[in-house]
């Protein structure tokens, strides 16, 4: 618990904190059950993860165990058919729908023909995962933020959109998934050097690797003209992981060749573009059953912004055990509530309504393609002074051209095909996603965390130990602060040394 807050500036809530930690044990129990596979050591013990040396597991005593990749999605799949789930494969979901002030279900439609589906549910649960913006690097490619835009539209709360999400890429094939297997040996259980310090163009380490995850400090080494950065493995040896190793067959940078033989990757941030910090960005709930503050809503995993981390992620597979134990807590309730709600009747006008905004691109003859829009998009976002390096200047400025987005561009958004249709609704989900970012950015007068304003180069005790959340009131996006309950504060009788120990570039 104490990890958490400390990593993440005080900002998470310690009630969810500790309802990942405890109700994710019962959850991976149910996994093992249903035959997803853990790694383990040779001599039958999980893999613990990271491995860190017993001084910084005094320090920070959190780890995670490791799930075989790619296999679990099946499992859970013939688990949730097995008991009678109805799963609508490659069916978009552009809009929620909403009678009487409640929402009873949701619009969608097919990506590969376009036909339409309308879905009337007693309750509905929105897991569509996080925001990015379709970066080239870590696998974004499908969480563009529909979950929490579309919950925006018909009322609810977002929050945690000023975070930034720092999973870097290697620089040289910034898609490339690496090995399932990552750096990971299940021999050698005390060799502590598989995670990666960080050195910079001159050769200096920045960050060693063991207590740090997820922070912009690549960035500042950037912004300070130390770049490029690099992974530095332990060994250096591609035996202890096969992760220094580019892949084979293509063509490759004399850089990089360079950089592989003293053990280096050249990484990049910015590939995860747009996303917040796991689980502290999303539809703000009310309770701790997953409600939303509109009735019939409930929302679980990462469009869930329950706080459970801060202003920085705390531990590898946090996020993960969150996500399992919200999915759990929000089906449960959404049950409850629907046990008491009756059958929802959805007028003529309201579907009317939803199916005239979703078809709305294919109608069109003319106007501005999704790809095209994305590519400005990111253009706009992607340069490291607006979103990681921030300034009250350069973030009015940066969101005078997302509104003209919103405004001029997005209502002439066209698709020619079922699949661009798609892509339509994601451009303009991700435009709305970028306001609140910028927006929020703004709002946050102080630095916490992966919240770096050079304008405001401090933490702001106790002013700014405060959430905030963002809503649509009369068209118009408004922004409240949230305060934190002072029982959560950091001892404010410590240095300002002490309560952050990470410096900021201008402090
Ligand atoms: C690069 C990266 C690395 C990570 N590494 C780790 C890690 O090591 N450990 C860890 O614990 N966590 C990690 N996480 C976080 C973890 O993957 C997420 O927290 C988790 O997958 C979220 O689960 P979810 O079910 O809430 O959402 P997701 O897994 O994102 O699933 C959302 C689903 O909704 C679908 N969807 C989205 N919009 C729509 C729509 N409009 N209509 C229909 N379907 C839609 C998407 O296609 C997707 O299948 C990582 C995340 C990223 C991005």
């Amino acid at each position: 618990m104490n990890q958490v807050s400390f990593i993440g500036e005080y900002m998470n809530n310690p009630e969810w904190t500790e309802i990942t930690l405890k109700e994710s044990y019962a959850r991976w129990q149910d996994m093992v059950a249903w035959g997803v596979e853990f790694y383990k050591y040779d001599d039958g013990e999980y893999v613990w993860w990271p491995p860190r040396p017993p001084e910084m597991l005094a320090k920070f005593p959190m780890q995670s165990i490791r799930m075989v990749q790619r296999k679990h999605a099946e499992v859970c799949r013939s688990q949730a058919t097995k008991t009678g789930v109805n799963i609508l494969d490659r069916v978009m979901i552009a809009d929620l729908l909403k009678q009487d002030g409640k929402v009873v279900g949701a619009i969608g439609f097919s990506i590969e023909s376009h036909d339409l589906y309308i879905i009337k549910a007693k309750a509905t649960i929105m897991s569509a995962g996080a925001s990015a913006f379709k970066p080239n690097g870590t696998p974004l490619h499908v969480i563009t933020g529909d979950g929490e835009a579309m919950a925006y539209r018909v009322g609810a709360e977002i929050t945690g959109k000023e975070w930034n999400d720092c999973h870097p890429s290697r620089a040289e094939f910034p898609a490339w998934q690496w090995s399932p297997r990552k750096n990971l040996s299940t021999s050698k259980k005390d060799d502590f050097g598989g995670l990666p310090s960080k050195v910079n163009a001159e050769g200096d380490l920045f960050a060693d690797g063991q207590s740090v995850t997820l922070y912009i400090e690549d960035v500042h080494e950037a912004d300070a003209g130390r770049a490029p950065v690099y992974w530095q493995f332990g060994s250096g040896t591609a035996d202890y992981h096969d992760l220094v190793a580019g892949p084979e067959g293509l063509p490759r940078n004399q850089l990089d060749l360079d950089a592989e033989q003293e053990g280096k990757v050249r990484m990049v941030v910015g590939s995860s573009l747009g996303m917040s910090v796991h689980n502290t960005e999303g539809i703000w709930p009310i309770n701790t059953k997953c409600a939303t503050s509109i009735p019939g809503l409930y929302a679980a995993g990462d469009s869930l912004g329950a706080r459970p981390a801060g202003a920085r992620y705390p531990n590898m597979g946090f996020s993960t055990a969150y996500c399992s134990a919200t999915g759990t807590r929000a089906g449960v309730a959404a049950a409850e509530y629907a046990l008491q709600t009756k059958k929802p009747i959805v007028n003529e006008e309201e579907q009317m309504r939803v199916k005239k905004i979703l078809y709305a691109p294919i109608e069109r003859q003319g106007g501005f393609t999704p790809g095209w829009v994305t590519q400005i998009l990111q253009n706009t976002m992607m340069p490291y002074w607006v979103l990681y390096v921030k300034h009250g200047e350069r973030l009015q400025a940066t969101l005078k051209q997302i509104e003209f987005m919103r405004d001029r561009i997005v209502p002439k958004l066209t698709a020619k095909d079922a699949h661009e249709l798609r892509l339509a609704h994601e451009t303009k989900n991700m435009i709305l996603g970028a306001e609140m970012k910028l927006r929020a950015s703004l709002f946050r007068t102080e630095s916490r965390g992966t919240h770096y304003r050079e304008d405001y180069p401090l933490r702001d005790d106790p002013d700014w130990l405060a959430w905030v959340k963002i809503k649509e009131e009369q068209g118009e996006m408004k922004l409240h602060k949230e305060p934190i309950p002072e029982k959560w504060w950091p001892d404010l009788s410590k240095s300002y040394e002490e309560r952050y120990p990470l410096r900021f570039p201008r402090e």
